[in-house]
């Protein structure tokens, strides 16, 4: 047991492994850096294949006492492990903005109170699981949601703490055990739930972490038979890799994967509104997955609409996301900054044009400019492939059948945005291919509602019920109306 911490904006958090209740240290660590300046947070246990065997068994030794309890009985330590969150939540605010560099506003109003919510909301929502009884003429089907085993959570680095909550609210409350596999760029927030899971009492087993890179530690997990499901979300790559290691041993998972959504403005749309929420799409330096990448402009209205939005982009406050006023704060690292420089010279190098931004932030070496992008072909890479920064492409219509047909011509279809009158928008919407689609709004979601992509941005469905499809194995048990009495005529 390791009692050895690291300090983060003053608060102490764990480097290591929690493993049957326990703090456990490696030999070998790794170095995480701070985003917003490159200063080094601590050195992080890596995950051997000894830790994921230990967190597996521990998981597998704790599943019957846990699965067996009732939803109602499990609730009170998803209600603790929420309280706790709210305990520690200013300590959550400045270690996952030092660490993953996500605003701090955002984290203080939206990230933990949501965080809070995603364990709090699927305890009592598991209330309503068990037993639905189905009645037909023939018997009373007890369709039953039991636990399905071991579940491997593995989560990004752009918004860990919300996507960690938003896997292990359903996977606990149904009765699984879980081992989270935090993002090697940006793991504290979930050293810091794992403290909140212990001070909230859960089972020795019942929650794990097992931290560090991809390729070693996550492969080695997620290859593991053992497992039960696997929830990814994360990039595309890394979703087809995990889809072989799940199919080799039938291991069902669900992929929360990129996008390249559509933000669709119609000649008939309230343009300043439009445009103050295009703006909004700069958030996290654009590392959202649910943003609107690709803006497609009624021609009538490009002009109007590019000065309007050209005017909310030049007040955004790009700077350090530990200041409360700051809006667009730093890129994760400084192989994604390469990586947006490159997308955005590559399309300037085929002629792109670039109506805003387009180069270095002078705030700091993490920083881009919030971009603007516009001239491009709709094969071309910057608008097919998903930049994941503060870059944006620009494109206009002629009508709806072109403004549907670019924006379903994309492997992607997670998310969208339509402005415009609100019937037309709507029926525009209806047509665009994607998981969600926002009219005359952004960013609307509820827990119970469906959330997920189609095409290359994902296979499944998270929120609500569909949370619960995933993590339960449903069972039919089949009760017959009147006697039964073996017949070879039966059917
Ligand atoms: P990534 O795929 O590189 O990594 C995600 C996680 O997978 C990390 O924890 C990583 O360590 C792990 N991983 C990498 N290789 C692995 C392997 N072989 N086996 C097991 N685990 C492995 O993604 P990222 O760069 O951290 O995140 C950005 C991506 O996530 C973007 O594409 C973004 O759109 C997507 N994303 C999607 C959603 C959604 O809900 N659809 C939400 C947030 C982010």
């Amino acid at each position: 047991m390791s009692t050895e911490q690291i300090h983060v904006a003053g608060f102490a958090v764990s480097p290591h492994h929690y493993i049957h209740g326990e703090r456990v240290a490696s030999e070998v660590l790794f170095d995480l850096y701070c985003p917003i300046d490159q200063s080094l947070l601590g050195r992080i246990s890596e995950g051997t294949a000894a830790h994921v065997d230990a967190a597996i068994r521990a998981a597998l030794a704790a599943f019957p006492a846990w699965a067996a309890l009732t939803a109602a009985e499990r609730k009170p330590y998803l209600d603790r492990l929420a309280a706790e969150i709210g305990k520690r939540a200013e300590a959550f605010c400045q270690v996952e903005s030092n660490d993953a560099g996500i605003l701090l506003s955002r984290m203080k109003h939206g990230v933990v109170p949501r965080a809070m919510l995603n364990l709090s909301w699927f305890a009592e929502h598991a209330l309503t699981l068990q037993d639905r009884p189905m009645e037909t003429e023939q018997a009373t089907h007890l369709v039953r949601h039991d636990p399905a085993g071991v579940v491997a959570i593995i989560t990004p680095w752009n918004s860990p703490l919300m996507l960690a909550t938003w896997k292990l609210g359903p996977a606990l409350a149904a009765g699984n055990t879980v081992i989270v596999k935090p993002p090697e760029w940006a793991p504290l927030t979930s050293s810091l739930l794992a403290d909140c899971a212990h001070a909230a009492g859960l089972p020795p087993g019942v929650f794990n972490i097992v931290q560090g890179s991809g390729a070693g530690t996550g492969a080695k997990l997620v290859s593991d038979p053992r497992l039960a499901r696997i929830s990814f979300t994360g990039s595309v790559p890394t979703a087809k890799w995990i889809a072989r290691a799940a199919g080799a041993n039938l291991v069902p998972c669900s992929l929360e994967l990129g996008g390249k959504s559509p933000f669709i403005v119609l000649e008939d749309a309230d343009l300043d509104n439009a445009a103050a929420t295009g703006a909004l799409m700069y958030r996290n330096a654009g590392q959202v997955c649910l943003a609107g990448t690709r803006f497609l402009v009624h021609h009538k209205v490009h002009d109007a609409f590019v000065a309007a939005m050209r005017g909310y982009v030049a007040q955004l406050k790009v700077g350090d996301p530990r200041d409360e006023a700051t809006e667009v704060g730093p890129i994760i690292h400084p192989r994604q900054v390469e990586r947006v420089q490159g997308f955005v010279q590559r399309a300037v190098d085929a002629g792109a044009e670039v109506l805003w931004g387009g180069a270095p932030h002078p705030f700091g070496a993490q920083y881009y400019a919030p971009t603007m992008l516009t001239h491009m072909q709709q094969s071309s890479e910057i608008v097919q492939n998903e930049v994941f920064g503060p870059v944006l492409t620009l494109q206009t219509f002629a009508d709806d059948a072109e403004a549907i047909a670019l924006a379903n011509g994309t492997d992607y279809g997670l998310g969208g945005v339509v402005y415009g009158d609100t019937a037309h928008a709507t029926a525009v919407a209806e047509q665009v291919r994607t998981g969600f689609i926002w009219v005359n709004s952004f960013g609307i979601r509820d827990l119970a509602a469906p959330f997920g992509g189609i095409k290359r941005s994902g296979v499944g469905r998270e929120g609500g019920d569909w949370s619960f499809e995933f993590f339960c194995d449903v069972k039919d048990v089949v009760v017959p109306k009147k006697p039964f009495r073996a017949s070879f005529s039966h059917r």
